[in-house]
Protein backbone atom coordinates (compact mmCIF):
# COMPACT_ATOMS: atom_id res chain seq x y z
CA UNK A 1 0.00 0.00 0.00
CA UNK A 2 1.54 3.68 -0.85
CA UNK A 3 0.38 5.35 2.40
CA UNK A 4 3.56 8.50 2.96
CA UNK A 5 2.76 8.20 7.36
CA UNK A 6 2.86 3.90 6.68
CA UNK A 7 6.42 5.15 5.17
CA UNK A 8 6.99 7.27 8.10
CA UNK A 9 6.22 5.11 10.89
CA UNK A 10 8.58 2.23 9.15
CA UNK A 11 11.90 4.85 8.49
CA UNK A 12 11.07 4.37 5.09
CA UNK A 13 10.50 8.37 4.94
CA UNK A 14 12.50 10.79 6.24
CA UNK A 15 10.49 13.12 9.23
CA UNK A 16 11.33 15.45 12.32
CA UNK A 17 10.82 12.93 14.59
CA UNK A 18 9.89 14.15 18.22
CA UNK A 19 8.43 11.14 19.74
CA UNK A 20 8.18 7.45 18.98
CA UNK A 21 7.09 4.13 21.01
CA UNK A 22 5.98 0.84 19.77
CA UNK A 23 2.61 2.02 19.33
CA UNK A 24 2.38 5.93 17.57
CA UNK A 25 5.10 7.87 15.92
CA UNK A 26 4.82 11.78 16.54
CA UNK A 27 6.52 14.40 14.21
CA UNK A 28 6.75 18.12 13.16
CA UNK A 29 4.34 18.74 10.26
CA UNK A 30 6.17 19.73 6.79
CA UNK A 31 3.69 22.26 6.33
CA UNK A 32 3.39 23.85 9.91
CA UNK A 33 -0.45 26.42 10.37
CA UNK A 34 1.12 27.50 13.88
CA UNK A 35 4.86 27.70 15.23
CA UNK A 36 4.42 24.57 16.71
CA UNK A 37 2.27 21.70 14.18
CA UNK A 38 3.30 18.28 15.24
CA UNK A 39 1.16 14.70 13.97
CA UNK A 40 0.79 11.82 16.05
CA UNK A 41 0.20 8.91 14.09
CA UNK A 42 -0.58 5.12 14.90
CA UNK A 43 2.22 2.86 13.58
CA UNK A 44 -0.43 0.73 12.62
CA UNK A 45 -2.74 1.74 9.08
CA UNK A 46 -6.13 3.10 10.26
CA UNK A 47 -7.79 5.07 7.52
CA UNK A 48 -9.27 8.10 9.18
CA UNK A 49 -11.04 8.46 12.40
CA UNK A 50 -13.80 6.96 11.56
CA UNK A 51 -12.23 4.04 10.87
CA UNK A 52 -11.34 3.99 15.07
CA UNK A 53 -13.27 1.02 16.57
CA UNK A 54 -13.50 -0.54 20.03
CA UNK A 55 -10.02 -2.66 19.68
CA UNK A 56 -8.75 0.96 18.81
CA UNK A 57 -9.81 2.14 22.50
CA UNK A 58 -6.51 1.72 23.44
CA UNK A 59 -4.52 3.06 20.62
CA UNK A 60 -6.66 6.40 20.46
CA UNK A 61 -5.59 7.46 24.05
CA UNK A 62 -2.34 6.57 24.17
CA UNK A 63 -2.14 9.31 20.97
CA UNK A 64 -4.06 11.85 23.56
CA UNK A 65 -1.81 11.03 26.62
CA UNK A 66 1.44 11.17 23.62
CA UNK A 67 0.02 14.76 22.60
CA UNK A 68 0.40 16.12 25.75
CA UNK A 69 3.21 14.76 26.69
CA UNK A 70 4.51 16.42 23.60
CA UNK A 71 2.79 19.89 24.19
CA UNK A 72 4.67 19.73 27.49
CA UNK A 73 7.92 18.89 26.25
CA UNK A 74 7.93 21.75 23.41
CA UNK A 75 6.59 24.28 26.09
CA UNK A 76 3.10 25.07 24.73
CA UNK A 77 1.32 23.25 27.64
CA UNK A 78 0.78 26.04 29.93
CA UNK A 79 -0.45 28.41 27.27
CA UNK A 80 -2.93 25.72 25.69
CA UNK A 81 -2.83 23.95 22.48
CA UNK A 82 -5.41 22.82 20.12
CA UNK A 83 -5.98 19.08 18.85
CA UNK A 84 -7.46 18.50 16.02
CA UNK A 85 -8.73 15.12 13.90
CA UNK A 86 -9.93 15.44 10.49
CA UNK A 87 -12.54 12.82 9.12
CA UNK A 88 -13.25 12.97 4.93
CA UNK A 89 -12.71 15.50 2.51
CA UNK A 90 -15.64 17.73 3.89
CA UNK A 91 -13.70 17.51 6.86
CA UNK A 92 -10.21 18.72 5.51
CA UNK A 93 -8.57 15.11 5.65
CA UNK A 94 -5.80 14.76 3.11
CA UNK A 95 -3.85 12.00 3.91
CA UNK A 96 -5.83 9.19 4.67
CA UNK A 97 -3.74 7.74 7.92
CA UNK A 98 -5.26 8.36 11.11
CA UNK A 99 -3.37 11.41 12.66
CA UNK A 100 -4.07 13.62 15.30
CA UNK A 101 -2.63 17.12 14.69
CA UNK A 102 -1.06 19.04 18.05
CA UNK A 103 -1.40 23.16 17.16
CA UNK A 104 0.21 26.04 19.50
CA UNK A 105 2.29 28.75 19.62
CA UNK A 106 -0.53 31.10 18.47
CA UNK A 107 -3.78 31.79 19.53
CA UNK A 108 -6.27 29.53 18.01
CA UNK A 109 -9.47 31.34 16.38
CA UNK A 110 -13.34 29.50 16.74
CA UNK A 111 -15.02 28.28 14.72
CA UNK A 112 -12.23 26.88 12.46
CA UNK A 113 -12.36 27.66 8.53
P1 LIG B 1 -4.96 16.35 6.96
O1 LIG B 1 -5.24 17.46 5.99
O2 LIG B 1 -5.71 16.43 8.25
O3 LIG B 1 -5.07 14.99 6.29
O4 LIG B 1 -3.45 16.53 7.40
C1 LIG B 1 -2.37 15.98 6.71
C2 LIG B 1 -1.15 16.71 7.16
O5 LIG B 1 -0.02 15.94 6.80
C3 LIG B 1 -0.98 18.08 6.53
O6 LIG B 1 -0.93 19.06 7.55
C4 LIG B 1 0.33 17.95 5.76
O7 LIG B 1 1.08 19.14 5.78
C5 LIG B 1 1.03 16.82 6.49
N1 LIG B 1 1.99 16.06 5.73
C6 LIG B 1 1.83 15.51 4.51
N2 LIG B 1 2.94 14.85 4.13
C7 LIG B 1 3.83 14.98 5.15
C8 LIG B 1 5.16 14.53 5.38
N3 LIG B 1 5.83 13.79 4.48
N4 LIG B 1 5.76 14.86 6.55
C9 LIG B 1 5.11 15.60 7.46
N5 LIG B 1 3.84 16.05 7.32
C10 LIG B 1 3.22 15.76 6.17
ZN1 LIG C 1 -0.69 4.25 6.40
Amino acid sequence: MNCVFCDIAAGRRQAAIVYEDEQVVAFHDINPQAPVHVLVIPRAHIPGPLAVEAPHEALAGHMLAVAGQVAQELGIASDGYRLVLNQGTMGGQSVFHLHLHLLGGRRMRWPPG
